[in-house]
């Protein structure tokens, strides 16, 4: 299989969030091609549960995984973080979200790409046109919801 080009999202509100993004990003490191990271971001949380601030970011990566198979991967990851998950949209130690692979579009039942709610989250689409802006049309970008800030890179 050749390569796809993907972007992962990644974002963390419990714990070490930086050490949790920065070990998810080593981990996946060892099966794909890690070739970008965005700044790092930190981000008010949306869906309305109170809880902690997100630091979130998205990476590029070229991987021959097929699209489940870095869904599982992400999923490792996540439960390797501990995740812990009370709530829906609640704190979480690590959310790794696949937003796009290549020009794929698919919607099947464990997998929707590109993401059904990239589009309107800030926190998603200002890492994603950091390192693509070619990808996050502006009146997007400013009709996205959420409030974001960057603190650096990670
Ligand atoms: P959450 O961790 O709350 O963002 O949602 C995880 C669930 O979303 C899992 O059951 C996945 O199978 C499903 N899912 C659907 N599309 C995607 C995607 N593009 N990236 C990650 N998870 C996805």
């Amino acid at each position: 299989m050749s390569a796809a080009r993907a972007f992962l999202s990644l974002g963390s509100n419990l714990g070490d969030k930086q050490q949790y993004l920065r070990d998810a990003i080593f981990e996946l490191s060892s099966d794909v091609t890690v070739l970008g990271v965005s700044r790092l971001y930190e981000t008010a949380p949306v869906g309305g549960v109170v809880q902690d601030d997100f630091l979130n970011v998205v990476i590029e990566i070229d991987t021959v995984l097929s699209p489940l198979e870095l869904l599982d991967r992400c999923q490792a990851l996540e439960s390797q973080a501990n995740r812990v998950r009370l709530v829906r949209f609640g704190p979480r130690t690590l959310d790794v979200d696949i937003l796009l692979y290549g020009d794929s579009a698919i919607d099947s039942e464990r997998l929707t790409i590109p993401h059904p709610r990239m589009f309107e989250r800030k926190f998603v689409l200002q890492p994603l046109s950091d390192l693509a802006p070619e990808l996050v049309p502006e009146e997007l970008l400013l009709a996205a919801l959420g409030d974001v800030v960057a603190i650096g890179m990670l």
